[in-house]
C-alpha cells in the first residue's frame, strides 16, 4: 500500500462539527467516508461526506476548492460514487485534502454550515452503481470451520494456501443497509432425507466481512501487478453476504455456491477510504512455517510488511421480541481483519491474473472473517456448529439459524492508541417471512 500518512491523519486535527470530536464518533474529521443521500425527499441524490452526525454535500461546498479538489467536487452532484472513482486516487486524494481543511476547525464554518444535513433527516442511498461483485474466502479460519461443517474429513482443501479462492457473486441483489431481506426459498435436503423439497430456507445465516470497491479499473487481456493492487481500491464497507445453508450444502457440488446466497447482500451507506485507513494498514497475515510461500506474482514485500489491516468487525442479532421489549441487540462476534490469510492486494492481483478486467464500481468481499476463538467467528454455522448448539439470547429464546423477524447488525472500526476511531457505521437488515 503506497498511500502515506499526511494532515488528513493528524490525530490533532479537530473539525468545527462538535458530534465529530466525540471520542466514540465513527465519523472524526480523519475519516471523511464519502457516500450518496438526499438532503430531503424529493431531491436528486448526490455525493456527500460524513463528518460527525453530519453530510456534508460536497458538490455545493467544493466551489471555493481548486484544482483536483474541484474537479473531484464536480463529480459529486450524482447519484453514485463511480464518477468520482474514474478521476484516480491523486483527484481523490486532492479531495480528502480539500475536505479535511475545509470542515477543520477554524476554517470555513460559516461557508459551509449550509451545505450540512443532518444524517438524521437525510435519506441514504447505495453510494456505489455495482456491476460485478466477486466474493473471497480469504479467512483461514473460517475455510477450516465452514470445511469442517460440510467435509467433517478434510475441512481445508489443498489448493487453499496457494489460491485465493473466490466466487462470482450477484450485483443485482446487493442492497443498501436498512433494506429488510426476504427470506429465500429453495431447494433443501436434510441428511436424514431422501429426496429434497422446495420451501423457505430453515437454515438462513449471515456472513460477516469486509467489502472493498474497485477504483481504478484494469483492462481485459492485462494483468495487475502485485505491487500495484491495492491502488486499485478506492474504499471499504462492511458487508452481508446472506446465506441460506441448507440451500447452499445441497446444490454447491461440484460448481460452488448460487441460489443459497445470490438472494441478497446487505452493505453499509459510507465509504471508507483507502487512505482514511492508511495508519491502521499491518502486517500480512503470518504464515506457518510449514506452509507454502505464495507463488512470486502474489508475493511482494511490501505487501507482506503492510498489506493486512487492522480492522475491528462486530455482528450483533436483535429478536422481534428483543425489539418490541426494548432489549440491546446481542453481540454474536467481535472479529478482527487481521486473522484474513490473503492480503487485499493479494486478491486484486488474484483477481486480475488470468486478465479478467476490473471494472470502476466492482464490489470485492473478502470473505466471512473469522479468527482463531470461537467468539471471533463470523457467521452461525460456525457459532451454532450448523445449528446444533443454539445461542442463547436475553429475552430466552434461542437460535440456531435467523430466525423471521431478527434484525443482523454489522458494525465496523478501526482503533489504536492516540489516533481517533475511525469508524463504519452500521450494516444492517430485518428478515421477512418467505413469499
Ligand atoms: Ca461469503
Amino acid at each position: 500500500m503506497t498511500v502515506s500518512l499526511n494532515e488528513t491523519h493528524d490525530p490533532a486535527r479537530r473539525s468545527f462539527v462538535a458530534t465529530a470530536n466525540a471520542p466514540d464518533a465513527d465519523f472524526p474529521i480523519q475519516n471523511l467516508p464519502f457516500g450518496v443521500f438526499r438532503p430531503a425527499a424529493g431531491l436528486p441524490p448526490r455525493v456527500g461526506v460524513a463528518i460527525g452526525d453530519q453530510i456534508l454535500d460536497i458538490a455545493a461546498a467544493s466551489s471555493s476548492f481548486a484544482g483536483l479538489a474541484a474537479a473531484a467536487g464536480r463529480a459529486c452532484p450524482l447519484p453514485h460514487l463511480n464518477a468520482l472513482m474514474a478521476l484516480g486516487p491523486p483527484a481523490w486524494s486532492a479531495l480528502r485534502l480539500a475536505l479535511s481543511r475545509a470542515l477543520s476547525a477554524g476554517h470555513g464554518e460559516e461557508s459551509l454550515r449550509r451545505h450540512l444535513t443532518p444524517m438524521a433527516q437525510a435519506e441514504i442511498e447505495m453510494p456505489v452503481a455495482v456491476r460485478n461483485f466477486t466474493d473471497f474466502y480469504a479467512s483461514i479460519f473460517h475455510a477450516t470451520n465452514a470445511g469442517r461443517a460440510f467435509r467433517p474429513d478434510n475441512p481445508l482443501l489443498p489448493n487453499y494456501k496457494y489460491v485465493p479462492v473466490a466466487y462470482h457473486c450477484r450485483a443485482s441483489s446487493i442492497r443498501l443497509s436498512g433494506t429488510p431481506v426476504r427470506r429465500p426459498r429453495g431447494q433443501r435436503k436434510r441428511a436424514d432425507e431422501a429426496a429434497p423439497s422446495y420451501g423457505p430456507s430453515r437454515n438462513l445465516d449471515f456472513e460477516l466481512e469486509l467489502g472493498f470497491y474497485v477504483g481504478v479499473p484494469s483492462a481485459l487481456g492485462e494483468t495487475v501487478p502485485i505491487g500495484k493492487a491495492a491502488e486499485h481500491i478506492f474504499g471499504f464497507c462492511l458487508l452481508n453476504d446472506w446465506s441460506a445453508r441448507d440451500v447452499q450444502g445441497w446444490e454447491y457440488q461440484p460448481l460452488g455456491p448460487f441460489l443459497g446466497k445470490n438472494f441478497a447482500t446487505t452493505v453499509s451507506p459510507w465509504v471508507v477510504t483507502a487512505e482514511a485507513l492508511a495508519p491502521f494498514r499491518t502486517a500480512a497475515f503470518t504464515r506457518a512455517a510449514s506452509d507454502p510461500a505464495p507463488l512470486p506474482h502474489l508475493d511482494d514485500a511490501e505487501d507482506r510488511v503492510r498489506g493486512g489491516l487492522d480492522l475491528t468487525l462486530e455482528a450483533y442479532l436483535v429478536s422481534a421480541a428483543m425489539r418490541r421489549d426494548g432489549i440491546a441487540p446481542r453481540r454474536l462476534a467481535r472479529t478482527s481483519s487481521t486473522s484474513l490469510y490473503w492480503t487485499v492486494a493479494q486478491m486484486v492481483a488474484h483477481h486480475a491474473s488470468n486478465g479478467c478486467n476490473l471494472e470502476i464500481g466492482d464490489l470485492i468481499g473478502s470473505g466471512t472473517i473469522s479468527g482463531p476463538e470461537r467468539s471471533s467467528w463470523g457467521s452461525l454455522l460456525e457459532l451454532t456448529a450448523r445449528g446444533r448448539e443454539p445461542i442463547s439470547l436475553p429475552s430466552g429464546e434461542q437460535r440456531g439459524f435467523i430466525e423471521d423477524g431478527d434484525e443482523i447488525i454489522f458494525r465496523g472500526l478501526a482503533e489504536k492508541p492516540g489516533y481517533p476511531r475511525v469508524g463504519f457505521g452500521e450494516c444492517r437488515a430485518v428478515i421477512l417471512p418467505a413469499e
